[in-house]
């Protein structure tokens, strides 16, 4: 079973993702959690430079940087499922789509067939979309220097961007709203789990 979080900065994924370990986990599931960027030793390289302030990436590096850490975690990804680890990863393809297709307007064709390369063709089973008003998600104080570096109109072409992806493939989604209390956005997600009948 692979699992993805998606949704903007400030969402709420590390928290939800961390929850649902634990979930699994007490069902008696091995767990692997990671995240992009990063996740590997290399990833978590190119996640230092992706998240330098003091560099200045072309649309195209970062998009190439993106996929680079993808490939290395995906290879681990596969390697985990195989061994019947549930995976849980915080963002995947769907971040490039929405980020550098929808938020940067790289030509959206183009990166589908990039993540295709860079996954292999591994697809989540389940993605679940936190979504979140940009707005709210800067006054969470966690996120404010990331997001006040970027345009706020960033972020509401990012997320109308997953919107529109979550809508292509209402079968792998489900959209929680990001404003409702951590426990109970935690709650729905184990009632869509549940629902899906995946855990
Ligand atoms: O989710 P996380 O906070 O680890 O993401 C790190 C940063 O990378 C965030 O600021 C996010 O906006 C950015 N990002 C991006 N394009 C992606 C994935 C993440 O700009 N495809």
């Amino acid at each position: 079973l692979f699992i993805t979080f998606e949704g903007i900065d400030g969402s709420g994924k590390t928290t939800q993702a961390l929850l649902l370990k634990e979930h699994f986990e007490s069902k008696g599931y091995k767990v692997h959690l990671t995240r992009e960027p990063g996740g590997t030793d290399v990833g978590n390289k190119i996640r230092e430079i992706l998240l330098n302030p003091a560099f200045s990436i072309n649309y195209w590096t970062e998009a190439f940087l993106y996929l680079a850490s993808r490939v290395e975690n995906t290879i681990n990804i596969i390697k985990k499922l195989k061994e019947n680890y549930v995976v849980i990863c915080e963002r995947y393809a769907d971040s490039t789509l929405a980020y550098q297709g929808y938020g940067r307007n790289l030509p959206l064709e183009l990166l589908v067939e990039m993540n295709q390369i860079a996954t292999f063709g591994l697809k989540p089973n389940l993605t679940i979309l936190i979504d979140l008003d940009p707005e709210l998600a800067l006054r969470r104080k966690k996120s404010f220097d990331r997001i006040e570096r970027e345009n706020i109109e960033f972020y509401y072409k990012v997320r109308k961007g997953y919107l529109e992806i979550a809508k292509k493939e209402k079968e792998r989604f489900i959209i929680i709203p990001g404003d409702l209390s951590k426990g109970e956005i935690f709650k729905r997600i184990v009632e869509e789990i549940e629902r899906k009948n995946l855990g």
